[in-house]
């Protein structure tokens, strides 16, 4: 079993080549809380206020952390933590229901110098999935854990399981009434089109080192079938890192997005197409996944500190701060990104 530290030590000497000295790179942060029907005339000015908050508080923890020369995964696991905690975002507390009526959570983290990654999969009683996401990274000789193996694993490790209604929230018990009746009615049981709630967090880094890191937490979507899978566990389709191009989380339908393999085509568009992070996000989200119905959005940066949020749905909760070390946060507009 690999131990935490010295993966990052080895990981740190491993890539010396490519290391940047920290006062000549910038460090920089996206985050996302989920992309959806999230409409303003929806929002009271409070309700926006307590979204921005949290988003502003959760960028600018990851952000602090890569100021002080921590690496990308810390700020990345800090990032989403702080998300995971709040009712207000579909991870964690506050993760959506199950048909049956529980939390089924899914979690990945990748980093884009060693290419390691972890990820657990449809777990009830982990309290921080992303924390799970990297001890199978470090701890473990595998990518991915799922159900009561990851469980176990987290136990082994340390980790603090809980009870599954530590998740429940009163907002996501009405969503999975309204998702029910309105599947019940059209006789589409596991038919998950027209599943506005998308809440899904994650966060990408550039860290001082000239690391690029990805991470993303969920509880998936409302009513789904019990044992589903969605993209944010499946390195390539919801997370992907990688130091010769960017580094990428993702939202929205995930059937979509792992047939279309969204979050490492983005990379390998810029990687071997020689094209811009933006032109390869809006690609994916606009050309590639709109016209077939994949409902969504990403985050994204790249080595040089550009970053992309593209979304195809009305809304993306997000915030980030750029190598300027100036913080935005944005709900319903897209961000004009050059
Ligand atoms: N992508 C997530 C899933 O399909 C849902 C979301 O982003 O809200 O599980």
């Amino acid at each position: 079993m690999k131990k935490f530290l010295a993966a990052v030590m080895c990981s740190a000497l491993t890539l010396s080549s490519q290391v940047v000295a920290a006062e000549d790179k910038p460090v920089a942060i996206v985050i996302h809380g989920g992309a959806g029907t999230i409409l303003k005339k929806n929002f009271t000015p409070e309700l926006e206020k307590a979204y921005k908050d949290t988003l502003s508080e959760a960028a600018k923890a990851g952000y602090a952390l890569l100021e002080q020369g921590e690496p990308g995964e810390k700020a990345v696991i800090a990032a989403i933590q702080i998300l995971e905690t709040s009712p207000l975002f579909n991870a964690g507390i506050g993760a959506v229901y199950t048909w049956e009526g529980e939390h089924e959570l899914d979690a990945s983290l990748m980093h884009g110098g060693t290419h390691n990654a972890g990820a657990v999969a449809g777990v009830k009683t982990i309290r921080s999935p992303i924390a799970a996401a990297s001890a199978v990274m470090h701890l473990s000789p595998h990518v991915m854990l799922s159900g009561e193996g990851a469980e176990a694993f987290a136990e082994e490790q340390g980790l603090t399981l809980v009870d599954n209604h530590i998740f429940d929230t009163e907002r996501r018990l009405e969503s999975l009434k309204k998702v029910k009746a309105r599947m019940e009615s059209a006789g589409l049981y596991g038919d998950q089109k027209g599943n506005e709630r998308f809440g899904t967090v994650g966060a990408v880094v550039l860290d001082s080192e000239g690391n690029l890191v990805a991470g993303t937490s969920t509880g998936g979507m409302t009513a789904k079938c019990y044992g589903r899978i969605g993209d944010s566990p499946v390195i390539g389709a919801g997370t992907w890192a990688d130091n010769d191009s960017c580094a990428v989380s993702a939202t929205g339908h995930g059937e979509f997005f792992i047939r279309y393999h969204v979050a490492a085509d983005i990379c390998t568009r810029m990687k071997y197409q020689g094209t811009t992070l933006k032109e390869a996000s809006d690609t994916v989200i606009f050309d590639v996944l709109k016209p077939v119905g994949g409902d969504g959005g990403i985050i994204a940066i790249d080595k040089e500190g550009n970053i992309a949020a593209p979304f195809n749905s009305a809304g993306m909760y997000r915030a980030k701060i750029d190598g300027k070390g100036v913080l935005s946060v944005g709900i319903f507009e897209q961000w004009e990104i050059l």
